[in-house]
């Protein structure tokens, strides 16, 4: 018999002996280690003085309803939002197991206490480290397809969105446009005010075209000081408007140590009406960029400053 009640005695887990009536009959020594209480101090006191306040009511309830139905489970519906309130007022969480015991007449409930503190800290800081992480692949994703200067899309992505916009507007027989914006002399703003100048000019002029676009147009950094908008939905009337309105933005930029202008090239893709094998686009694509870069170059050559379109065929 001896050794049965040092089972209980030295068990690694807390353990509680409960008699009907809902009172301690007995603790063992970690449960005075784990609360804080001297077993004289548990002993014949209600189950409750180790249950939080805000749980000591429906817990009595528990108490009588296992009682109609004892049989060996774990505490409560889950393993979250068990506590055990110890001497000096701390909460501990726990995993409770409750087993019916039967000694001569007499009914007890012995209750296994578990701290599951650590257990609980460490599914915690993995779902911190779950949501750094997603987080992250969140800031990857935005940093492999905008650039980080302006904010606008980069190059890339500005290929892979015009592909699939291309592909749109020969499915829909729509006309898409595209501008390639280049900033004037703006080897001079660096030269004359230094690289952050530039930089800040760069971010103005990002800001610019983010403000002049309508929502389906997609404006891109393509590299240095150059910018490209694609615009669905438009022809080449069109384009010639929405390029006067983006150089305008960008002449009319004020803040900034140096007045800036920027010149445009546009043109315009019409889908003809035999829709070409969607292994043409990429050629496709190429054509269109060198066409706009022509474009670009004979604003250049105008003077800077102004707009012009790739058709009629540039001289
Ligand atoms: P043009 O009117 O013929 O276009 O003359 P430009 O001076 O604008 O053209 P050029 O190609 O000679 O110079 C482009 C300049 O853009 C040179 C480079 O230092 C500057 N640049 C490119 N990328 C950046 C950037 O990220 N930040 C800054 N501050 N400057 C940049
Ligand atoms: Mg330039
Ligand atoms: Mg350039």
């Amino acid at each position: 018999m001896d050794i049965y009640r040092r089972i209980f005695e030295h068990n690694p887990d807390p353990l509680l002996l409960v008699d009907g009536g809902g009172h301690i009959a007995n603790a063992n020594v970690r449960c005075e280690q784990a609360t804080g209480y001297r077993r004289e101090e548990l002993v014949g006191r209600p189950v409750e003085i180790l249950v939080p306040p805000r749980f000591a009511a429906g817990h009595a309830a528990l108490r009588e309803q296992y009682a109609r139905d004892p049989h060996t489970r774990r505490m409560g519906p889950c393993q979250r939002d068990l506590w055990v309130l110890c001497k000096d007022g701390r909460e501990v969480p726990a995993d409770i197991m409750i087993s019916p015991l039967q000694d001569g007449g007499t009914r007890f409930v012995l209750c296994a206490i578990r701290d599951v503190s650590d257990r609980l800290a460490a599914d915690e800081q993995r779902r911190r480290h779950l949501a750094e992480l997603e987080n992250l692949q969140e800031r990857l994703k935005v940093l492999a397809s905008h650039d980080d200067l302006t904010g606008l899309f980069n190059r890339r992505s500005f290929e892979e969105k015009t592909e699939w916009m291309l592909r749109t507007a020969i499915r829909r027989g729509a006309c898409l446009s595209l501008l390639m914006i280049d900033l004037d002399f703006f080897k001079q703003v660096n030269d004359c005010f230094g690289h952050p100048e530039g930089d800040r000019v760069l971010m103005a002029v990002g800001r610019a075209l983010r403000e002049t676009c309508r929502q389906s147009d997609l404006a891109a950094r393509y590299g240095g000081e150059e910018f490209v908008v694609a615009l669905p939905d438009t022809d080449a009337a069109g384009s010639l408007t929405a390029a006067e309105n983006f150089r305008g933005a960008i002449a009319a930029l004020d803040g900034l140590q140096c007045r800036v202008t920027a010149s445009v090239g546009a043109v315009t893709f019409c889908p003809p009406p035999a829709t070409p094998a969607p292994a043409a686009l990429p050629a496709v694509q190429q054509g269109l960029i060198a066409d706009v870069d022509r474009a670009l170059y004979a604003a250049k050559a105008a003077g800077r400053n102004c707009v012009r379109h790739a058709a009629p065929p540039v001289a």
